[in-house]
């Protein structure tokens, strides 16, 4: 059996159902070898995951998946081995994070207008610390019995498309790229042509990623076809990017497995090759 290296999981710290330490266990579990914890906007699930990781048996590189817009379209940048603390980074991801709540506590009075739902329902499904996202809504929905889990709460009420949803405050993508890059990281595109979640960006507004500084593109993502997948490796090449491959995990809250989708040792080398700091 190869090295098996999962580059985007999400723990408790965010919206995903484990805690980062269960998480990690089940990623050894898995048979990983390498797994990233790439919580949204958060890097609270880090000390938890590094310390599960040693006994564990499997190595936790730290991440965080940044919500971004690039000309009008949300996009979510991977931002690897960042220094937690540098300061630009960190008030970017606290502003969206407090603007986060704002923007759930809205969209449950617009969704409370036809589905019985309240602030405190929400509050029960999040987390201590948690980044507040739709999937909490989800949550509360499926606690309420408006619908069964969180994919037919997406489907039904919460999809970016809807008359309940409302976007978030959120960075710049190619500022964004900058401010990883400038915290010592390494920044990858995640799920660029993920069509199913909504509009997605041109090549040319990943030309302009590429040109900030992005270092690769997640191709093989559980959201993606496969023209997509075959899309995105032909733009890697022609903008000389690396080409990952991770299962964007959730624990129960999706479908997707831990390595679903992985990344060869050979990018992971020369993604850290591009960090300012060792890994581990
Ligand atoms: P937000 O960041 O609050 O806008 O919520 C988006 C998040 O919802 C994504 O990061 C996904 O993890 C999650 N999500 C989107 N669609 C689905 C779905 N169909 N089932 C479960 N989770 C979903
Ligand atoms: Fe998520
Ligand atoms: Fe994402
Ligand atoms: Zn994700």
């Amino acid at each position: 059996m190869g090295v098996l290296i999962d580059l985007h999981v999400h723990s408790t710290a965010s919206d995903g159902t484990q805690p980062p330490a269960e998480l990690v266990r089940a990623a050894a579990a898995a048979g990983l070898d390498v797994v990233a914890l790439t919580d949204h906007d958060s890097t609270a699930g880090w000390a938890e995951a590094s310390a599960a990781a040693a006994v564990a048996g499997v190595q936790v590189l730290p991440g965080v998946e940044i919500s971004c817009r690039l000309d009008g379209v949300g996009v979510h940048l991977l931002g690897y081995l960042i220094d937690p603390d540098h300061p630009g980074l960190r008030a970017e991801l606290d502003a969206t994070r407090d603007d986060r709540v704002h923007r759930a506590r809205r969209m449950v009075q617009l969704i409370a207008v036809d589905h019985a739902l309240t602030w405190d329902d929400v509050l029960a499904q999040v987390p201590d610390g948690a980044t507040v996202g739709r999937p909490h809504l989800a949550d509360a929905l499926i606690a309420r019995g408006h619908v069964v889990d969180r994919d037919e709460a997406f489907a039904r009420i919460l999809h970016s498309r809807g008359p309940y949803h409302v976007p978030h405050r959120a960075p710049d993508a190619v500022d964004a790229v900058r401010l990883v890059r400038s915290a010592g990281g390494v920044a990858v595109m995640a799920h660029p042509l993920a069509a199913r979640r909504g509009r997605v960006v041109t090549d040319d507004a990943i030309g302009r990623l590429a040109d900030a500084g992005l270092a690769g593109l997640e191709a093989d993502h559980p959201d993606h076809l496969p023209a997509e997948r075959g899309h995105l490796r032909h733009l890697a090449r022609d903008l000389g990017l690396l080409v990952t491959g991770s299962s964007d995990y959730h624990g129960s809250g999706k479908p997707n497995r831990l390595g679903q989708e992985t990344t060869t040792p050979d990018t992971l080398e020369a993604l850290l090759s591009l960090a300012a700091r060792p890994a581990g």
